[in-house]
């Protein structure tokens, strides 16, 4: 007996993650493409024919596509907004050229962070909550929440861009034009900054300013150097996980999540990053009950958007 499949889609800004599950989410075929970021058309006709020609004679049980966009999505119109890392894809009906590649199968359309946050949800860190808060540590900060059982999208589809919460206006340049958001400080971007910035004070720690000048530094070296003992690099961390506790503190005291899920690239460090943040939550946090909030890290890895974005497809399919 044939099953009923799903695709789910991650476009970043040089890969399309996907992924093929039936309908226990349980991943048949998955990979990644080459994505042009200036040209949707060429990159959906690319990752159709890739899976079909993976799936042969499966491919025609399957009944839906989601697609998980790095940018501002607006989920009703098909449409994707503003996407930095998407130049050629800006505006675009995705919607419809989606159903040009893949032969009118329907499409579900999400942004990256809250795809990632509804795979955590249903099958990874975050399931069985009701309400649940996540920040996505890359080379930006994303955040997704779940309120009362629904993923929070906001009047205009700008809901949780939670790493421009603004700390300190006082604070490091962040890449959206203000000072001192969280993602100036937690992100791959932030953490390397301040790194760059350390090291180049006068009598800066010669380790740290040896890590900097090589040409593939970043966060991953930066934890390695920190976990080797230098505590120049352990302190960045440390200060990167402050600020990010301060944030999930304010954030707590606005949704009191059941969870908070802390993913993304940077979020390997691990307690590096964590310690500070867990030490940082109940000095902010008010309610009583809510200052021990579980701040877990993320279950399913570099997949969770496609997975989640699979999610999405076959719940809106279900729902009619
Ligand atoms: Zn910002």
């Amino acid at each position: 007996m044939s099953e009923s499949l799903v695709i789910g889609a991650d476009v970043g800004g040089t890969a399309v993650k996907y992924v093929v599950t039936d309908a226990s989410y349980t991943p048949r075929v998955e990979g990644e493409i080459f994505c042009d970021p200036t040209d949707p058309g060429h990159t959906l006709d690319d990752l159709a024919g890739t899976i079909r020609s993976r799936l042969g004679a499966a491919w025609g049980d399957v009944e839906t596509v989601g697609f998980a966009c790095a940018g501002i999505v607006d989920p009703v119109a098909g449409r994707l907004g503003r996407a930095p890392n998407l130049p050629g894809w800006e505006g675009t009906d995705l919607a419809a050229l989606a159903g040009a590649a893949f032969a009118g199968l329907p499409a579900v359309l999400a942004n990256d962070v809250n795809a990632a946050l509804m795979g955590e949800w249903r099958l990874g860190a975050g399931r069985g909550c009701r309400d649940l808060l996540m920040l996505a540590l890359g080379t930006g900060v994303g955040g997704g929440i779940v309120v009362h059982g629904s993923l929070l999208v906001g009047g205009r589809c700008g809901a949780a861009e939670l790493g421009h919460m603004i700390l300190d206006r006082e604070g490091p340049a962040c890449g959206c034009g203000n000072r001192g958001c969280l993602e100036a400080y937690a992100s791959a971007s932030g953490l390397m900054a301040e790194a760059r910035r350390r090291a180049a004070v006068p009598g800066a720690d010669l380790d740290l300013v040896a890590f900097c000048s090589r040409t593939d530094a970043d966060p991953r070296g930066l934890a390695a150097l920190a976990v080797a003992g230098n505590a120049e690099a352990v302190d960045i961390y440390a200060r990167a996980g402050t600020m990010l506790g301060l944030a999930v503190g304010n954030l707590v005291n606005a949704l009191d999540p059941d969870r908070v899920i802390i993913g993304g690239g940077v979020a390997q460090a691990g307690d590096l990053l964590l310690a500070t943040c867990r030490a940082e939550v109940p000095r902010v946090v008010l309610g009583e009950r809510s200052k021990s909030v579980p701040i877990v890290l993320a279950d399913l890895g570099p997949r969770a958007a496609a997975l989640g974005a699979a999610v999405m497809a076959l719940d809106e399919v279900a729902g009619g």
